[in-house]
């Protein structure tokens, strides 16, 4: 049995989908191959299970703040079960909502795990099917570090499978995922330990909104255990852990042990020999800005390329191959990778846009930059004893004041950073921030009122 097709993704992830639909879209017969769900990390084990788990986290929150509020609850408990279920049912209803736009758009969904077999060729589940243009979007997976009784611990794939709430747990890693898991955990209950490496997480965002959050950390929790990097893992009788880090401080009766200190592409497995596509050093596929692997006709887009590991960056660059592809339009269509926003969604919520104050100096030196700060407390938990701190930041070059970057971390900046990003991509100064007549009272109202 054989079959082609003019554009095939490897791989049902946010860029996979994204670039087959809009193949199809454009005319093309495409199809998607995915060894597991249909939605790829964002939707199965990553964006999408973690928001929800956030949401139910700031849940936890309000409730603590109620009273304060003159709420009088009475707190029967949180059932970690219940929530599981119902992030899970939402997930299905996804799943389902993609195989529909799939039958929509023509799009064929393949179930299997595909290998080359040729530069224009794979194999899944013992069928050939060769296609014009090839995708690769298979992504990545967490790494567990190479130490003695690293195998007692669970990665976010596990943290994800918990059906129920451990009583300690323990993070280790200093990125995206460590502090958003911890900070999760933390809020909904379990005394949580986040095992940072140097002296602080998330070190390539701006200082000064780290600075916060390691303030916010050791008022609010979750504890935050600077320079401890783990050195064994040790099982007790009662399937507790013991972790012993390499300046022999001892966390035990861990009930959960959670590595999130980065993710491997998963490109070992698919045959890339077969197509000679080449990678780096860590196995990702480098392409070039049209998502062009080194074989005309084979592409990557997603996690895999190494490039900013944003589920909206995948479709991004997923849709516009698609359009240079099939669309006679837009024959120089890709990706931009300049100016990309992100959020991490930590207690509160931090968000960020372009270069960091130490960045601007680098690139443009100290007297071409200008730094524009407000601390202030967020209105939201002000009135409650967990009064937080936010802290907004805008980075400007030259003597139009440039803004080159915008960096906060407080409530609600997970929602405030999307119409700025639009503002900085378009080139807007301080003087255009300053023209902005503020909205009142919120806190995004703080980035057109800096002084
Ligand atoms: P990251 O690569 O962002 O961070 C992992 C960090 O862990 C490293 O930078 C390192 O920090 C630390 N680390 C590495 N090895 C060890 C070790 N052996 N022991 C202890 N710490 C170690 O990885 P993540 O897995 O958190 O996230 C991967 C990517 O996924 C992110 O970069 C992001 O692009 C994306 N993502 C985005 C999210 C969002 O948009 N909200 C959410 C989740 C993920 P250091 O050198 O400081 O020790």
């Amino acid at each position: 049995m054989s079959r082609h097709y003019d554009y095939l993704s490897i791989g049902a992830g946010s860029g996979g989908i994204a670039s087959a639909n809009r193949a199809a879209i454009r005319g093309a017969k495409a199809a998607v191959i995915e060894a597991k769900a249909v939605g790829g990390t964002c939707v199965n084990v990553g964006c999408v299970p973690k928001k929800v788990m956030w949401y139910g986290a700031h849940i936890a929150e309000a409730i603590k703040y109620s009273e304060a509020y003159g709420f009088s609850l009475d707190k029967k408990g949180f059932d970690w079960g219940t929530l599981v279920r119902n992030r899970e049912a939402y997930i299905e209803r996804i799943h389902g909502a993609y195989h529909r736009g799939f039958q929509g758009n023509g799009v064929d969904f393949i179930e299997g795990f595909a290998r080359f077999v040729g530069p224009n060729a794979v194999e899944v589940n013992g069928e050939r099917i060769t296609a014009d243009h090839i995708t690769i979007a298979v992504g990545g997976r967490p790494q567990i570090p190479n130490i003695p009784g690293a195998e007692h611990g669970i990665d976010s794939d596990g943290f994800f499978a918990l059906e129920s709430q451990p009583k300690k747990a323990v993070v280790v890693g200093a990125g995206y995922i460590a502090v958003e898991i911890a900070g999760v955990l933390h809020a909904l209950g379990t005394d949580t330990h986040l095992l940072v490496r140097q002296d602080r997480p998330l070190r390539n965002f701006d200082r000064d909104i780290i600075d916060t959050l390691t303030g916010l950390m050791e008022r609010h929790g979750p504890q935050l255990h600077p320079f401890s990097e783990v050195k064994k893992v040790e099982k007790e009788s009662n399937g507790q852990l013991t972790i012993t880090t390499m300046n022999d401080e001892t966390i035990s009766d861990v009930d959960a042990l959670i590595w999130a200190i980065g993710r491997e592409p998963a490109t070992d497995k698919i045959g890339l020999e077969h197509a000679g596509v080449h990678t780096d050093e860590q196995g990702y596929i480098r392409t070039d800005k049209y998502q062009n692997t080194n074989v005309e006709g084979i592409y990557a887009v997603g996690d895999i390329t190494g490039e900013a590991q944003l589920t909206p960056v995948a479709i991004k660059a997923g849709r516009l191959l698609a359009e240079r592809l099939f669309n006679s339009d837009m024959p120089d269509a890709h990706m931009d990778y300049r100016l990309i926003p992100t959020i991490v969604f930590s207690h509160p919520p931090i968000g960020t846009l372009g270069l960091t104050e130490v960045e601007a100096v680098e690139t443009y030196g100290e007297e071409q930059v200008k730094v524009y700060k407000s601390g202030f407390a967020a209105m939201y938990n002000a009135i409650t004893p967990y009064r937080e701190l936010s802290n907004f930041k805008l980075v400007c070059v030259g003597e139009d004041e440039k803004v080159v970057g915008l960096h906060g971390i407080g409530e609600g900046m997970d929602e405030i950073l999307q119409g700025f990003a639009v503002a900085i991509k378009m080139g807007a100064t301080k003087a255009d921030f300053d023209a902005t007549v503020a909205l009142h009272p919120t806190s995004a109202e703080e980035f057109v009122t800096m002084r």
